[in-house]
């Protein structure tokens, strides 16, 4: 919804300011509609309801996993494709992976979004839109930004909708942007004061391989993203979690793994391997032997790793997968 248009027409029909934080409250624990607003007068839902869209998003397609993983494909009001998945875990979590912006103009060779046309960065309300979609559908408690597009090419929205996640049910700690090395963001992230996760996809223990498979490495490399890192981990005393895809015979061999531990202070990184899923891309993910053997070697050399649980890849929801085919074409 838009806040500002809310605020706006408000203040034009000579409503108190209350009306706000009614409104907003009613949207954050998940009302369907306007109308459902029991405690606004009828009239007032009524002129709502004309002068502003419930949602600054149109559902195109929902798909629905056999895990249970949910993926959404949104459009904007100038029909640029937006997705946005909810995973749900035994343990209670609800999590939601959200887009920054429709396509992504960096073109990492692994990522299916890096393969659609870029259109634009995404307004703090397109994004709060895609999590109040799925807080219409039951709570939500996690949030990762790790959907369409870089979110530090586009910090100043993503932040300004995270300071309304917490209303959702999502805490700052429990929110995390994901990044591919977008420095300055980095230390934008480090100066605000939400303690929100950082992670890094860095994907390669050294810049040579890393330039291959991710241009951006060119403009931002691995020493200059891990020195902007290091200035996270001193501002905001949190860990950071490096993500690292497993491409099959690209970088997933045994001297690469220890390539990789040298890299990470133990007492700031923490690495998650994601398993790949194909995307019609040039790669094949690495076996279960492979991401196994790899994690081993990690932790003989000193460094924690996790492996990522796979979800929805039957609907082209994980990570990597997000392309908008039905809109993109
Ligand atoms: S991995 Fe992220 S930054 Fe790279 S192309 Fe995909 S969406 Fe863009």
């Amino acid at each position: 919804m838009d806040l500002e248009l809310l605020r706006t027409t408000l203040d034009q029909a000579g409503e108190p300011s209350y009306r706000f934080d009614q409104a907003w409250a009613w949207q954050a624990r998940g009302a369907a509609d306007w109308e459902a607003m029991s405690d606004l007068p009828a009239p007032l839902r009524a002129t709502l309801s004309e002068a502003i869209p419930f949602s600054t998003l149109k559902v195109e397609n929902e798909a629905v996993s056999k895990d249970g993983t949910i993926k959404v494909l949104f459009s904007t009001h100038d029909g640029r494709p937006v997705e946005a998945v909810l995973m749900s875990y035994r343990d209670g979590r609800r999590s939601l992976c959200l887009s920054s912006q429709s396509g992504c103009p960096l073109s990492c060779t692994f990522c299916a979004t890096g393969t659609m046309k870029f259109g634009r960065n995404l307004t703090a309300a397109e994004i709060v839109d895609q999590a109040l979609h799925f807080r219409r559908l039951g709570d939500v408690n996690h949030c990762v930004f790790m959907g369409m597009g870089e979110p530090m090419m586009n910090l100043d929205n993503v932040l300004a909708a995270c300071e309304l996640l917490p209303d959702l049910g999502i805490t700052s700690r429990r929110t995390a942007i994901s990044t591919v090395g977008w420095a300055p963001g980095i230390d934008a992230l480090a100066a605000q004061s939400r303690p929100i996760r950082l992670a890094l996809s860095l994907h390669a223990p050294n810049d040579a391989l890393r330039s291959e498979i991710m241009a951006v490495n060119d403009r931002y490399p691995i020493a200059e993203v891990l020195a902007a890192c290091d200035r996270h981990y001193e501002a905001r005393r949190r860990m950071t979690f490096i993500e690292y895809v497993m491409l099959a015979g690209v970088n997933d061999r045994y001297e690469q793994a220890v390539e990789l531990a040298a890299l990470l202070d133990p007492k700031r990184y923490k690495i998650n391997l994601i398993p790949y899923n194909p995307t019609g891309s040039p790669y094949d993910g690495s076996s279960r032997a492979a991401i196994d053997a790899f994690q081993r070697t990690l932790e003989a050399n000193g460094i924690g790793a996790t492996v990522r649980l796979t979800r929805g890849q039957d609907i082209a929801a994980a990570c990597g997968q997000l392309a908008a085919n039905a809109l993109a074409g």
